[in-house]
């Protein structure tokens, strides 16, 4: 178990960013005395010969695409390689256990994953049994800097689009699960209203060493960046001190741009281009539903502070819900459009369905009863019609419109038009915002 590559780490898809759930257990599994290998298949091609050498395989899947990709990666190592193990780990592995134990996997855990990979591994090389679905494991983290030498190199990833210019982007975590509990996310099922911060020297040293590979520009992957504002403030400091000139991006909540909207200036002048922030709707009634902890109002309040500290707002949204009426999609195009927010919204936001996976807190709501269908268990997620049929048929137009428009490399501009008239609304208001807003160059939501 301890010879080179008798671990294979294998990551599936991180949203375009450097696999950074794969260079953390790498870390702590070096840390252990193994020597895992990597693959990320989102860049890489499947390798069999890796998978042949392996007596443990891990498959990284903290995202629904991740899991969808994870199944057919799995049947392809478990062809290549009879007798390894193969283990799961992510937030939807847990979800999903079930379906994964009956179709390959020999193992599933979620949480704070170093650890239980760790023992994992010592209790295969010892031959002793190992619990098939761990429940996912929550305690503060002991972990060491990513170990990123073996990953492929940033010019693989998504990077900073800024004025034209393409600019290379790093992907650090400075915590990990989330102390909110909205009722579509997946991560309070598995984290429970939990977060753990990482060490800000563990964070400052991951930084350091993406500089060093090329990045000009840094995400940060919490899934909200200002669950803990003074650990964040306290770390973007550091990156600042450190990097005059370098740039990021967080993810936060509408919530917590307005209750620190004094830390925003701040967070501006150290470098922080854009925000990130899941509004999801502009109805109150949605809202209410997801239990968002927003309204319509605070949405429009938070992008006013937001751009009064200099950083671009860029809003994800779950456009198609069982209660999204057509007036609701149509006035959220409207607030786009008129607020000049056309090029900080990626089109495919404007298709995102609501995600109903086993185990989601939504299941608990009587609301979403009526409209409720099956589990489609081989695709992770329970079917819903909407009441309005007008609603899955635009869903439907919408959605191959966007991938049509993708595939062209369509204006983000232009799309938006073509969406506005799938949805019976004119031309708009905007119609090539004068300046496009910084991105990362591949989509990325909540
Ligand atoms: S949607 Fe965002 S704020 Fe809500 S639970 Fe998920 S990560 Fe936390």
């Amino acid at each position: 178990m301890r010879g080179p590559g008798e671990i294979l780490l294998i990551a599936c898809y991180e949203l375009g960013h450097q696999p950074l759930a794969v260079a953390w257990p790498a870390a702590a599994l070096e840390r252990a005395g193994y020597a895992p290998a990597t693959l990320d298949v989102s860049v890489e091609p499947f390798d069999p010969e890796r998978a042949r050498g392996a007596r443990l395989v891990t498959i990284s899947v903290p995202m629904h695409t991740a899991l969808r990709l994870g199944v057919k990666v799995a049947a392809r190592v478990r062809a290549a390689n009879p007798t390894c193990h193969i283990a799961f780990y992510g937030l939807y592995a847990t979800l999903n256990a079930e379906y994964l134990l009956a179709h390959g996997a020999d193992s599933v855990t979620s949480g704070e994953i170093e650890a239980p990979l760790v023992e994992l591994a010592r209790r295969l090389e010892r031959g002793e049994t190992v619990e098939r679905a761990r429940a996912p494991h929550l305690a503060r983290p002991d972990v060491p800097v990513p170990s990123r030498a073996a990953l492929p190199k940033l010019t693989r990833y998504a990077k900073l689009e800024r004025d034209g210019q393409l600019t290379l982007a790093g992907y650090v975590e400075a915590s990990r699960g989330c102390k909110h509990l909205c009722r579509h996310c997946p991560i309070p099922p598995v984290y429970g209203g939990r977060f753990f911060v990482i060490p800000a020297d563990v964070v400052q040293a991951d930084i350091r060493q993406l500089v060093a590979a090329g990045a000009g520009h840094i995400t940060f992957g919490d899934p909200d960046f200002l669950n803990g504002p003074r650990h964040a403030l306290a770390v973007a400091r550091a990156l600042h001190a450190e990097f005059p000139r370098l740039t990021f991006g967080v993810t936060a909540k509408v919530e917590h741009l307005l209750a620190r909207r004094a830390d925003l200036p701040e967070l501006g002048a150290l470098g922080c281009l854009f925000i990130v922030s899941a509004v999801e709707s502009l109805s109150d009634t949605v809202l209410g539903h997801l239990d968002k902890g927003h309204t319509a109002g605070d949405v429009r309040e938070a992008l006013a502070v937001v751009r009064a500290a200099g950083i671009a707002l860029r809003p994800t949204w779950v456009a198609f819900t069982p209660w999204t009426t057509l007036d609701d999609y149509r006035a959220m195009l409207e607030f786009i459009d008129t607020e000049g927010l056309v090029s900080h919204v990626d089109p495919v936001q404007l298709s995102v369905r609501l995600l109903v996976p086993p185990g989601s807190l939504l299941l608990d709501t009587p609301a979403l009863r009526p409209h409720l269908g099956p589990l489609m268990a081989d695709a992770f997620h329970y079917h819903w019609r909407h009441p309005d049929p007008r609603m899955d048929q635009l869903h439907a137009d919408v959605s191959a419109l966007v991938a049509e428009a993708a595939e062209k490399k369509e204006d983000a501009a232009v799309t938006f038009r073509r969406i506005r008239g799938l949805a019976g609304l004119g031309d708009g208001a905007e119609t090539v915002a004068a300046r496009a807003a910084p991105r990362l160059t591949e989509p990325w939501f909540c």
